[in-house]
C-alpha cells in the first residue's frame, strides 16, 4: 500500500487533516502513544473529524496478535495489517471478553460485556431483539449496513443480523452438518466487494457504507490452500493466517483502486486468538490466556488517523462506540463500553477501567467451574477454583501465579469482577430446559433437569485447569476419527465420561460416534444413560431425537423434540430437526410449517431448503420440490445431492434437458455418485 496520505483539504478554516493522538499534554498519554514524526505537528482529532466516512469492519476469527507482524511475528505472515497498521493506529494491548466467535462478535457490537449482552456461548445464545448495536446505530444514521460472514456460529439466527440491510450467511458447506459450514475468505470477500462497488456507483445520492466482513479461516481446521498449504506445510495455521492476510489484501486492494477507501475508515480486529498449546490447550474457549484473549487491534483512515500505537489497554467492548464517536453518530448509551478516543486524542488522561472477561462454554457443556476474571493495568484475576493472578508487565506468558503472594491486588480487582458480574442476570442459556418440556420428557421415562438445576459449588476438582487433559482427549479422540479409528475414538471418549459423568458434550460427541459407526441402539443408549444421570441439555435431546427417528423409531422421537421446540422458538436446530421426522411421519404440513419457520429466521439456512425440497418431492409437489432446491443450490451450489434431487424434479415435470444437465453437474461435483448415474443411465443418457 502506498505510503502517500490523502489529504481532504481544510473545511471552513478548520485544520480537519489531522490525527487521532495528541499531543501530549497528559503524560500518560505522552508516554503511550509514539507517533511519527512527519505528523508531530498535527493538531487534536475534533470529534466528527471522520464525519459521514464509510465504516469498513474486518474481524479475522480465531488470529493470534503474536502472529501479526506489528505485534512481533517476525514469520511475514501479514504484510496487509501490518501496512495498514503502519500507516494507522495500532492498539498494542486489545483485549476480547470472550474466547468464542458469537459472545466475542456480540460484545463488538454491543458494546456490552458479556453478562449484560446475554450472548455467553456459541449455538445456545442469541442476541436479544431488543439489544442495540453498532449496525443499527449507523444505519439509523443513513449507513448502507452490509454484513458478509465465515461461519454458521455468526448465522442469522444468532441475532447479530439486525441493522444490517444485506446480511450474508451463506455457506458452502455440505450435507446436514450444516453447524460447523464456513466459507473461505474469497467466498467472502467477493460479494462484500462486488456489494460495496454495486452500491457506491448506484444512484447520485452518496450514502456512506458500514460493512462488516468475517474472515474464518485461521479457525480450525487448518487447511489453507495452496500455495499457502506447501509454504506452510510444518505449521498449518500460520498458513491459514497468512491466507486470510492475504485475500484482505487482494480486496482492499479492490477497493483502493475503485477509489472507495478514500473516505473510509477501517478497523481490523480479532475475536480472539488461539491457545496452539499453550497452557495445555489447543485451540480456544476453554481459558482465558493472553494467547486467546489478547487480540490484534488497528484503525486506519487515510489522512485523518496519523500514525501511532496506543500503548494501554483497548477493549473490544470499546471499539463501536469509538467507530461511532469517529463518524459523529449518535453514541450508544449505558453501555459498558466507552470511546476511546479523547484518551488517544490527549483530551483526557486515561484511567483504565478494567477489561471484564469470560470463558463459559465448558461450565454450559460440562459443568466445569466458571470461568470469569478481571485485567486491570497489568494484573489479570482469573477466578476460579483455584484462583490466579498474574503479573502480564513482567510475565506475559502467564507462567508464575502471584495470587497468594498478592493478597490486597488480588482483592481490588476480585471487587472490580463482582461489580460486572452483580450487574447483571445470571447465564441463561437456551440450552436449558425449561419446567414444562421437563414434565412432558418425564412423562417418556427421562429426567431432566432437576439434577442439573440443583444449585452447585465448584471445587478445586472442578477446576479446568485440573480437567485440562479431558478436553485434550476429547480432541485426541476427534483426531482419531478424523483418521478413520473409530474404535479409538470411542475407547477415548467413553474413558472421559467413565472419569466425570457429568461431561454433558462428551455423551453427545460419543452418540454421534456411535451412530455414525452403525450402532445407533448403543448411541441412543448413551444419551438415555446421560438424561437419567441429569445431565441432559437442549443439544443432546435434539441429538436423542434425531438418532430416535434415524433408527425409525419416528414416533417417540416427535415427542423428546416437540418440547424442545415448544419451549424455545428460537430453536431453530430443534425445529429443522422436528420437522425432518414429521416428514418421516407423513405430517407434510407440519414439516412444512416448521421448515418455513427457520427458512424466515435464517434465509440461508441452505440444509433447511434441501429438506423442504425433499418434504415436496415426497408429497410429489415438483415444481415447489425444484422452488426449493434452486433456493438451495443459490446458497451452495457445491452440493451434489441437491444438484442430483433437483434433476429428478426436473424430469418428474417432463423438463428432462434441465434434469441430465443437473445430474451431470451433480457427477462432476462427485465422480461416481451412484444416483446420479443411475438417473443418467434411466434417461438414456
Ligand atoms: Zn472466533
Amino acid at each position: 500500500m502506498s505510503a502517500k496520505k490523502t489529504r481532504r483539504p481544510a473545511a471552513s478554516g478548520r485544520r480537519r487533516l489531522l490525527a487521532l493522538c495528541l499531543v501530549g499534554a497528559a503524560v500518560v498519554v505522552a508516554l503511550a502513544y509514539r507517533f511519527s514524526r512527519t505528523d508531530r505537528n498535527a493538531q487534536p482529532l475534533p470529534p466528527d473529524a471522520l464525519r459521514g466516512s464509510n465504516v469498513l469492519l474486518v474481524t479475522i476469527d480465531t488470529l493470534r496478535a503474536d502472529r501479526v507482524g506489528v505485534y512481533g511475528s517476525t514469520a511475514g505472515l501479514t504484510p496487509t495489517i501490518d501496512a495498514f497498521a503502519r500507516e494507522g493506529l495500532r492498539f498494542d494491548r486489545a483485549y476480547a471478553h470472550v474466547p468464542l466467535t458469537l459472545p466475542s462478535h456480540a460484545a463488538l457490537m454491543t458494546a456490552d460485556y458479556p453478562p449484560r449482552n446475554g450472548v455467553r456461548d456459541n449455538g445456545t445464545f442469541r442476541l436479544d431483539a431488543s439489544a442495540q448495536t453498532l449496525a443499527l446505530r449507523l444505519q439509523a444514521t443513513g449507513y448502507r449496513t452490509g454484513a458478509f460472514l465465515g461461519a454458521f456460529v455468526l448465522d442469522a439466527r444468532f441475532g447479530l443480523n439486525r441493522g444490517f440491510d444485506r446480511y450474508d450467511d451463506r455457506m458452502r458447506g455440505g450435507g446436514s452438518e450444516i453447524e460447523i459450514a464456513e466459507r473461505r475468505g474469497e467466498q467472502v470477500l467477493t460479494p462484500a466487494a462486488d456489494w460495496i462497488l454495486g452500491e457506491q456507483s448506484a444512484g447520485p445520492a452518496r450514502q456512506p457504507f458500514f460493512v462488516w466482513v468475517h474472515l474464518y479461516d485461521p479457525h480450525e481446521p487448518y487447511s489453507p490452500p495452496e500455495p499457502f498449504r506447501s509454504r506452510y506445510s510444518g505449521a498449518p495455521y500460520d498458513g491459514e493466517v497468512a491466507y486470510a492476510d492475504a485475500a484482505l489484501g487482494g480486496f482492499l486492494g479492490r477497493l483502493r483502486s475503485a477509489g472507495a477507501l478514500d473516505r473510509t475508515l477501517i478497523v481490523i480486529a480479532s475475536d480472539h486468538g488461539e491457545s496452539l498449546g499453550d497452557h495445555g490447550e489447543r485451540t480456544h474457549g476453554l481459558f482465558a490466556y493472553e494467547a486467546t484473549l489478547r487480540v490484534p487491534l488497528v484503525m486506519w483512515s487515510a489522512g485523518r488517523i496519523r500514525p501511532g500505537v496506543f500503548a494501554p489497554t483497548m477493549r473490544l467492548v470499546d471499539v463501536a462506540p469509538t467507530i461511532l464517536d469517529l463518524v459523529a453518530a449518535a453514541p450508544l448509551t449505558g453501555v459498558d463500553g466507552r470511546s476511546i478516543r479523547p484518551f488517544v486524542a490527549g483530551e483526557r488522561p486515561y484511567d483504565d477501567p478494567g477489561s471484564y472477561f469470560e470463558a463459559l462454554n465448558a461450565n454450559l457443556t460440562r459443568s466445569w467451574a466458571p470461568l470469569t476474571g478481571l485485567l486491570r493495568e497489568h494484573l489479570k484475576l482469573i477466578d476460579l477454583p483455584v484462583p490466579e493472578l498474574y503479573d502480564l508487565s513482567s510475565d506475559p506468558r502467564e507462567s508464575t501465579n502471584l495470587y497468594a503472594r498478592a493478597p490486597e491486588a488480588a482483592r481490588d480487582l476480585k471487587r472490580r469482577l463482582d461489580a460486572v458480574t452483580r450487574a447483571a442476570p445470571a447465564a441463561r442459556s437456551n440450552a436449558r430446559i425449561d419446567a414444562d418440556a421437563e414434565m412432558r420428557l418425564r412423562s417418556l421415562g427421562y429426567v431432566v433437569g432437576a439434577a442439573s438445576k440443583r444449585p452447585r459449588t465448584f471445587t478445586v476438582a472442578d477446576d479446568p485447569k485440573r480437567l485440562v487433559h479431558l478436553n485434550a482427549a476429547l480432541d485426541e479422540a476427534d483426531a482419531a476419527w478424523s483418521m478413520g479409528d473409530a474404535n479409538r475414538a470411542i475407547a477415548l471418549v467413553e474413558a472421559a465420561i467413565k472419569e466425570r459423568a457429568d461431561f454433558t458434550l462428551a455423551y453427545d460427541r460419543l452418540a454421534h460416534m456411535l451412530a455414525a459407526s452403525g450402532r445407533r441402539g448403543d448411541a441412543v443408549a448413551v444419551l438415555e444413560e446421560a438424561l437419567r444421570g441429569g445431565h441432559a441439555d437442549t443439544p443432546l435431546l435434539r441429538s436423542l431425537g434425531t438418532l430416535l427417528a434415524d433408527a425409525g423409531d419416528a414416533k417417540r422421537a416427535a415427542s423428546v423434540l416437540e418440547p424442545l421446540v415448544a419451549q424455545d422458538p428460537s430453536d431453530l436446530a430443534s425445529a429443522d430437526a422436528l420437522g425432518r421426522t414429521y416428514a418421516r411421519l407423513g405430517r407434510t404440513a407440519d414439516a412444512e410449517t416448521l421448515f418455513k419457520r427457520v427458512l424466515t429466521a435464517s434465509p440461508n439456512a441452505v440444509a433447511t431448503w434441501n429438506n423442504l425440497g425433499a418434504l415436496y418431492m415426497v408429497a410429489n409437489r415438483s415444481a415447489d420440490a425444484a422452488d426449493a432446491l434452486r433456493q438451495g443450490l443459490a446458497i451452495n451450489p457445491d452440493s451434489a445431492i441437491a444438484h442430483n434431487s433437483l434433476g429428478v424434479a426436473y424430469a418428474r415435470l417432463g423438463k428432462i434437458d434441465l434434469a441430465v444437465a443437473e445430474w451431470r453437474r451433480a457427477l462432476e461435483l462427485r465422480p461416481g455418485f451412484p444416483d446420479a448415474e443411475f438417473n443418467l443411465e434411466r434417461a438414456g443418457k
